[in-house]
């Protein structure tokens, strides 16, 4: 075997070693090199592709697109890379380990690279195929995985609303929306009154049910845009964009007359439970998002004053 067979023969060993799909295709796409890769995953021989169009195989390949892909191949001489954040595959092929890996398909890099012949000239190009299935996966469990580790740092877990955390940050950008509209928005402050009562009549479950119970309430009657949070052990609080105090009050009874009127059951008992509301419309001399909350909190403090059940709306002492 002279050198330059000898040369050949180890590049065909290699190409069809490797772990990586090599395909050669000349100007018009037509196949030249499928290695053993490429047959393993498309299950199509050699014999049969070799000399064929690529797209007569592949019809779920746009056309148009890869071509236009390739035009610096041609043009420029340069390299062309496609990785699977932008398309998640060129050739679909199945994943390996579909049932211990979670992938329906083998995500894919690809690089596209041109083969420059004697006269200098480019006719073929060859495209490499690169198995990245197992880090697009934990890349794509962990953004899934941190989205849902956000979402459960910012929610209550009794109720579903905003925890107090999460309340406050948005509070605050709702401060400073408030500062800058020409329409009013008035916070709420709820607590559930003689609660200690209820806990110690029924016990903490069931106290955890009224919790729940009035949470429940507080969300079918809020708006998408108001901001709803669990303030406290069985104190809310909640801002109602766009809603004047005369309007929230609205709100404030007909919360306060749902809760009058639900029966909250817990193993076979039914419990009954007041709620007392506080409310403040926003106003320009609040100057922090907390003097504001207290002007709420203070009229909760007068509406358990003068008898519970009820509510109040802060007024200049
Ligand atoms: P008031 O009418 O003045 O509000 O009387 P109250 O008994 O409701 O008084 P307060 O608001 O001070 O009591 C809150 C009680 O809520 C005390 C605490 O044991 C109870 N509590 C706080 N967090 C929870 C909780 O998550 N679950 C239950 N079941 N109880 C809680
Ligand atoms: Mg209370
Ligand atoms: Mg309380």
């Amino acid at each position: 075997m002279d050198a330059f067979a000898l040369k050949q023969s180890i590049t065909n060993e290699l190409i069809n070693a490797i772990d990586v799909g090599v395909v050669v295709l000349d100007s018009d796409f037509c196949v030249e090199v499928w290695n053993q890769f490429m047959e393993n995953h498309a299950s199509i021989k050699p014999a049969d592709i070799v000399g064929q169009s690529l797209f007569s195989h592949f019809p779920e390949i746009d056309e148009g697109w890869l071509r236009q892909k390739s035009v610096p191949i041609f043009n420029l001489r340069s390299p062309v890379f496609i990785i699977w954040e932008q398309r998640q595959y060129l050739f679909k092929f199945g994943a390996n380990r579909p049932v211990t890996c979670g992938a329906h398909h083998m995500y894919q890099n690809v690089t596209m690279f041109p083969i420059i012949g004697d006269n200098g000239e480019v006719s073929r190009f060859c495209i490499m195929v690169y198995d990245v299935t197992d880090q697009a996966l934990s890349k794509l469990g962990m953004s899934r995985l941190n989205d849902e580790l956000k979402v459960a740092s910012r929610i209550d877990g009794l109720t579903g609303l905003f925890n107090r955390r999460y309340w406050q940050e948005r509070f605050e950008q709702a401060y400073k929306l408030a500062k800058r509209r020409e329409k009013p928005s008035t916070a709420l402050m709820l607590d559930i009154d003689h609660f200690k009562k209820v806990n110690d009549t029924y016990g903490h479950q069931a106290g955890d049910s009224v919790i729940q119970s009035l949470a429940h309430l507080i969300k079918r009657c809020v708006r998408e845009t108001d901001l709803a949070g669990r303030y406290g052990g069985e104190e809310f609080a909640v801002i109602l964009t766009d809603s004047a105090v005369d309007n929230a009050v609205t709100v404030a009874e007909r919360l306060r007359r749902l809760a009058e009127h639900s029966q909250v059951e817990h193993e076979g008992q039914i419990i009954k439970f007041n709620i007392s509301v506080g409310l403040a419309e926003f106003s320009p001399l609040c100057d922090s998002p907390m003097e504001w909350l207290e002007r709420a909190d203070q009229a909760l403090y007068q509406a358990k004053q003068t008898g519970r059940n009820k509510y109040c709306v802060w007024q200049e002492q």
